[in-house]
């Protein structure tokens, strides 16, 4: 039986991208040989990586609007530093919002590059809630924020306006919500929730940002060669872009970002329902910076935890262990799990009301 999977990633994907996918490792385009083994150089490889860089753009309403979209490996915690490393001038500085666990590692690695300044900090609340009052310095080199804190279940529901540079890690909720993506420079995300599998990072740059910081760039880390080199500097990670390009299909035959939107709106609304209406449920963030893509929830009694556990288990769910750092329990709810998955959860929360 194919399982109920509320895991945080990775990787969260169609069952139809996951058909297609290991077709592909054994003979992609009916090439004769495998996608794991194809070259890089070869013009059905090529035109994938044309294909999704132009798909991720389209999918985002940013074509022909001066972006790039690039897909580079390692991971969305590469971008922590080559953000800094491509936007921070010479003697200037960044201001970061802290929303959790990932933003905190993007700080991180800013500050070991250049001045950095935390404009707020929900720290003390163990992230509950997504700090509104902070002013961001109008001499700032760019802004970063995190849309979706993966690990304590808050998302941003809006943008501050800013005439510095936005640049937002999306990696827990790319592609499952509209936005107006024009407002940010610099969006990037790790494939492996929404996209693909983990291994490529989609990296979505206004061009025109870039090449201002006055300092020498190593190739590897410097956006503008990767955009000269069309994503292919070095050797892609074939397999995960492939599979992504294929992700970004499902959406866009799906109708695109609008479409899923209501559909991880009707998910997230009917287990939020669930968590507030049951009185051996809490959730664990304020309610007006739920995400939609990771539910944190607490039982209000841990007597209860071993037999709500054994039910859950029994049911066909797996992943919905909450991260250390909150404990209780925490539901992704990404663009392919479907609704059916999150009514199994509701009914053996029910269940377990009623058995109490
Ligand atoms: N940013 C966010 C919001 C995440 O959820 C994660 C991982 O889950 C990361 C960054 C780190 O990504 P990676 O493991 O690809 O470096």
């Amino acid at each position: 039986m194919k399982k109920h999977n509320f895991s945080a990633g990775p990787c969260i994907l169609p069952q139809e991208v996951f058909e297609k996918a290991a077709q592909a490792v054994l003979n992609f385009n009916n090439s004769g040989l495998s996608i794991l083994e194809i070259s890089h150089r070869d013009k059905a490889f090529v035109a994938v990586m044309e294909d999704a860089r132009a798909l991720a753009l389209e999918l985002l309403g940013l074509t022909g609007k001066g972006y790039q979209a690039l897909f580079l490996q390692g991971g969305a915690s590469m971008e922590f530093l080559r953000i800094p490393y491509n936007l921070m001038k010479i003697d200037g500085k960044a201001a970061y919002l802290d929303t959790g666990t990932w933003a905190n590692g993007a700080i991180k690695e800013a500050k070991a590059f250049g001045e950095t300044i935390v404009v707020a900090s929900s720290k003390p609340e163990n992230y509950n809630h997504i700090p509104k009052e902070y002013s961001i310095p109008s001499d700032a080199n760019y802004f970063h924020c995190t849309s979706n804190n993966t690990i304590f279940g808050t998302q941003m529901k809006s943008f501050p306006e800013t005439n510095v540079p936005m640049v937002c890690d999306m990696s827990s909720d790319i592609f499952s919500r509209t936005l107006d993506f024009s407002k940010f420079d610099l969006i990037y995300a790790g494939a492996q929730k929404n996209m693909g599998p983990a291994g490529v990072t989609l990296i979505v740059v206004k061009e025109e940002i870039l090449g201002k910081t006055g300092r020498t760039i190593p190739n590897i880390m410097n956006y503008q060669q990767h955009i000269e080199k069309e994503s292919m500097y070095n050797t892609p990670a074939v397999f995960a872009v492939y599979t992504s390009l294929l992700t970004m299909q499902w959406l866009k035959n799906l109708g695109g970002i609008p479409a899923i939107e209501k559909r991880n709106e009707a998910k997230a609304q009917l287990l939020y329902n669930e968590i507030d209406r049951n009185p051996l449920f809490k959730g664990t963030t304020v309610k007006e910076d739920r995400s939609n893509m990771n539910a944190t929830f607490l039982l209000n009694d841990e007597a209860h935890k071993e037999v709500f556990d054994s039910m859950w288990k029994a049911a066909g769910i797996s992943g919905i262990n909450g991260h250390r750092s909150v404990g209780g329990y925490r539901a992704s709810m990404y663009n392919a799990l479907p609704i059916e998955s999150v009514q199994v959860l509701v009914d053996v929360m029910k269940e377990l009301e009623n058995k109490i």
